[in-house]
């Protein structure tokens, strides 16, 4: 039986695996191929390098990320440690000294005595060990195209093209009505798939005018090269900037979606589309974009419905390579058709720093109980990290887009507890009393032997 793991990739994901695995007995050989091949946004030849902002987000226990970034400190993460090490102040989020941060990451894997570090790209996957791939949004080409020869072509993504996702209960149903277009595939009793907002004249001009008024964010030079880039789907606002019914004639069609409360039909209509199996979370149709977070949620509440919709995650253009997780993997970050391949951070569709090395977290342990004989295991769906998971291998395939940790994942919790505040404490203290039953009953916390 192999006993020798190997990770490709050190960024926040594949550090964290390699870690995990390592401290789990296991033999690891992690690959980076930087600082002797680089990417479009690293900038050192440090491991977990932070390509963007220096935050990892809320550590607040109402946060989604806090919850998150809560068991995985339970679960002994490396990335979170060596975070809270270098943090900054920064009110309740975990921000960190950059560089320290990495350079700290870098230290520890590689002192660690069961982890060697190999700097040198990796263009074929090793087909006799078992083996995790962790390269992130940036993969470089020769390896791109493994994976492509592994998985097919139609099930890799090059780039994001999101649609803002909002929470149901956030949504004012007595504007919205529920409908589909002509009434057609409407779920038997719902009155219709999608949830509808519709906008009069004067609404629809408004709306149009401060979309195009908006502030765009400013796109990499690796980005607005790459004609693959807008194939296929345009952001909203390059859309509206075609004419003034450019929207109302394209997504905002109200074609075959007559208000049922008015009999009439609206001038335009913004459609939202269930997002999840637990139907909590539903995206805008369409609304891929490149506006920044903070106008995304002041020109998108300018909707009938949405004026005081919750953003479990904002549209997004950009580069991104990613696989198709829910036809391609397990909960356990397996590969479905080679159990010894695993998958890890961003390339899974784990959208964000944390979300990544949580990824890796969990690939790194079952790597590590694979080359045991032991088996690997995904937490409970009431867990925040047991829900990203689940979300990734379970999502629509042809809608999949990566995902941020966020409350709307997690089943809800019944009765209903109208207080958003109160309703997310209970869901972190139900997360951390399933993550311990998880854990006594693996017993992975106690299957690490340290350095
Ligand atoms: C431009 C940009 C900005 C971002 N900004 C943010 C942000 O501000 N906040 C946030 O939360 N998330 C951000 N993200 C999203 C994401 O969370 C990060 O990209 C995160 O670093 C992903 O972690 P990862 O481990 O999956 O990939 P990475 O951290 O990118 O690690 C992958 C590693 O694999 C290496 N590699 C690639 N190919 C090979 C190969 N063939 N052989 C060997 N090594 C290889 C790379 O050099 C890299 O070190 C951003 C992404 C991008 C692209």
């Amino acid at each position: 039986m192999a006993t020798e793991l190997i990770v490709i990739g050190g960024g926040l994901a594949g550090a964290e695996a390699a870690w995990q695995a390592a401290q789990r007995d296991a033999q690891v050989i992690l690959y980076e191929m930087r600082p002797h091949r680089a990417t479009p946004a690293h900038v050192t030849g440090r491991l977990a390098e932070l390509v963007c902002s220096n935050s990892l987000g809320s550590n607040l226990m109402d946060r989604a990320l806090g919850v998150l970034k809560a068991e995985m400190r339970r679960l002994g993460s490396l990335i979170i440690a060596c975070a809270d090490e270098t943090a900054l102040p920064a009110g309740s989020a975990l921000a960190v000294g950059r560089e320290e941060f990495s350079r700290l990451v870098t230290e520890r894997v590689g002192q660690h005595p069961r982890i060697e570090i190999r700097r040198e790209e990796v263009t074929r996957l090793p087909a006799d060990s078992p083996v995790i791939v962790a390269t992130g949004p940036l993969t470089s080409d020769a390896l791109v195209e493994e994976i492509v020869h592994l998985c097919g072509q139609r099930h890799l993504y090059f780039y994001d093209a999101m649609s803002p996702i909002v929470t149901l209960d956030s949504i004012n149903l007595d504007k919205a009505y529920r409908a589909s277009r002509y009434g057609r595939d409407a779920s038997q009793d719902s009155g219709g798939d999608y949830i509808n907002c519709p906008l009069n004249n004067q609404e629809y001009e408004r709306f149009v005018n401060d979309l195009l008024a908006a502030e765009t964010i400013q796109r990499h030079r690796f980005e607005t090269e790459d004609e693959r880039f807008f194939e296929g789907c345009l952001p909203l606002e390059v859309l509206a900037a075609r004419g003034p019914e450019a929207l109302a004639y394209g997504p905002l069609s109200p074609m075959g979606l007559r208000d049922p409360r008015t009999g009439t039909r609206p001038h335009a209509v913004v459609q939202l589309r269930q997002d999840n199996l637990a139907g909590t979370l539903y995206n805008l149709v369409g609304f891929q974009t490149s506006l920044t977070w903070p106008e995304q949620k002041r020109v998108f509440r300018l909707i009938p419905g949405l004026e005081e919709a919750e953003f479990v995650r904002y549209g997004q253009m950009h580069r991104n390579t990613f696989i198709n997780s829910p036809m391609l993997l397990h909960p356990t970050l397996q590969f479905r058709e080679r159990p010894e391949l695993f998958f890890a951070g961003q390339i899974t569709g784990t959208e964000g720093y944390v979300g990544s090395a949580a990824g890796g977290l969990m690939a790194g342990i079952n790597a590590a109980r694979l080359l045991q004989g032991a088996e690997p295991v995904s937490p409970p769906r009431t867990t925040m990290l047991g829900a990203l998971l689940h979300y990734i291998t379970h999502a629509e395939p042809k809608e999949f887009q990566p995902m941020k940790a966020n409350f709307g994942l997690l089943p809800e919790i019944e009765p209903f507890i109208r207080s958003k505040r109160d309703r997310y404490r209970a869901y972190a203290q139900r997360a951390l009393t399933d993550l311990e039953s998880f854990l006594a009953a693996t017993g992975i916390v106690e299957e690490q032997v340290g350095p």
